[in-house]
Order: C-alpha cells, then structure tokens, then sequence
C-alpha cells in the first residue's frame, strides 16, 4: 500500500514498508530510505549514505554511486504513480518525474555558482537558507579544524551579496518553504564590524523577510562586540550563534590569539 504525506513544504511516499522518499516542492530528492540505509542529497548533489552495522557509518557516495541512487529512487517513484493520491499525482508529474539524473547533476553547476562549498552547518541549521556573507575564517588557525583552508577569508559587497542572495532564490526556487532561519555563513560572518554587517542584513531581510538570523562566530570576535553592538543585531533578528570550541592545552600560546583587537 503506497503511503503519501503531502505538506505544502515536502512530498513524503513510502511505496513499501522499509522504502521512502523524501522530496522538496520542486521535486528534487533530498531523503531515500531504503532497508536500513539513508540516503541524503544535499543541495550541492552530493549523496551521503548512512547505515548501521555494529556502529553507526557513514560515507559520501562518488559521483557515479550518486546519480545510481538517484536513478534508483526516481524509478521507485514513478513505479509508485499508479497507486497515487489525485494530488501526489499532481507531484508526481509537475514536481518529481520531471527530473532526470542530467538535469541532477546539472544542479550540481548551478550550485557551483552560487556558493562555495558549505564545509560545514550545525546540526540544527540544516534547513536553514545558507548566504555567504563572507567566505572562509579570519583565523583559520583551529588545529581541529580544515574546513576553510581551500580559501582565504573574503568579504562580499553589498552589490555582490545581493547578486548572491538573489542567485541563493533561484537556485533553491520553491525548496525555500522547506527552509527556515538564515545561516550567516562561512565560518565567522560575525566577525565583521556593524557597520560593514548591516547592509548585508538589510539586504538578506530585503530578500528574505521574517526570517531568524543565526551565524558561526570565533571567540575573539565575539569578546570584542560590545553589549550594545549585539542588541543592534538581535533586533535585526540575530537569534543564536554558534562558537567552535578547541581544548586541552593549559596555557595559551603565542600563536593562540590573532593580533587584532578590532572587528573587521
Ligand atoms: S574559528 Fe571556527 S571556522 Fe575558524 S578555524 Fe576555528 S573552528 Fe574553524
């Protein structure tokens, strides 16, 4: 008996027991569950598979596994179709049955363009819209931490901000209602002045209204804000940071603490 749960934010089928899809409103697979395995696509394309066997596992799929995976869970969509609902037939074929595994993989470029890879989320910003403020980490200097040594800390104009959030729109086009807050990325958005930040946050509410702010932050950066400098921006809807922590080392270090006692 096909199962369907049709939310104006996602379309749920599970044709069999131990089998599901998971997709967003404009019909790209984002969950495929199949037998104890997890299969999830993230907005770039890649497919990360979990399972457990003794412990949990994880492992990212090569590009040729993907698109097999992808393959596979379309079909079992379109094998489902007879025994749709009126409305997920309505999905099926405006949304889901559209897409070929060339049109997923074209996904990947139009990704590609308009974000650097998203090295890294907190587990409960997932869903958030992610817009690069800034690329990379002014300290970058963490030892547990690689995520951004692919490139140098970089501050997007207003001008190519706003050319980014729009781009951020299109690419994710009707996938938005699945979306909640805004993730200030990459690593320490937060470490730029209000000064340099406002305009980008007039820009993203502009673009994305009503939406919670939420961002990584570095230490440093977060003693030096000053009490009112962050009410300024919980007013702009700043709701939560997140800092990365590193320890085990008694004493700092001289290489510990960057030189700069200013935000950027
Ligand atoms: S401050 Fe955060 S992003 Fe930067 S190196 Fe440390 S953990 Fe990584």
């Amino acid at each position: 008996m096909l199962l369907e749960n049709l939310s104006p934010r996602s379309t749920v089928l599970s044709p069999e027991l131990g089998r599901s899809l998971t997709f967003d409103r404009e019909g790209r697979l984002l969950i495929y569950f199949r037998d104890g395995e997890t299969f999830k696509r993230s907005l770039g394309g890649e497919v990360h598979l979990r399972f457990r066997r003794g412990s949990r596992q994880r492992r990212r799929l090569d590009t040729e596994e993907g698109l097999e995976i992808m393959g596979e869970a379309y079909a079992v969509a379109r094998e489902a179709r007879p025994w749709a609902s009126h409305q997920l037939e309505r999905r099926l074929d405006e949304e889901i049955l559209r897409w070929s595994a060339a049109d997923l993989e074209s996904e990947r470029r139009r990704f590609a363009a308009v974000y650097k890879p998203i090295s890294i989320l907190p587990p409960d910003q997932y869903l958030a819209v992610v817009l690069q403020a800034t690329e990379g980490c002014t300290w970058n200097a963490c030892t547990f931490c690689n995520f951004y040594m692919d490139r140098p800390f970089f501050v997007k104009e207003p001008e190519e901000f706003e050319r980014h959030v729009v781009g951020v729109k299109d690419l994710l086009g009707k996938g938005m209602l699945l979306r909640r807050g805004i993730f200030l990325a990459d690593g320490n958005a937060l470490a730029l002045s209000n000064r340099r930040l406002m305009p980008l946050l007039d820009i993203a509410a502009k673009e994305l209204p009503d939406r919670k702010l939420y961002g990584f932050i570095d230490l440093f950066s977060g003693e030096r804000r000053r009490p009112e400098d962050w009410r300024e921006l919980a007013e702009r809807g700043l709701d939560r940071v997140y800092i990365g922590m590193e320890t085990g080392l008694d004493e700092p270090t001289s290489q510990a603490r960057p030189r700069s006692s200013r935000l950027l």
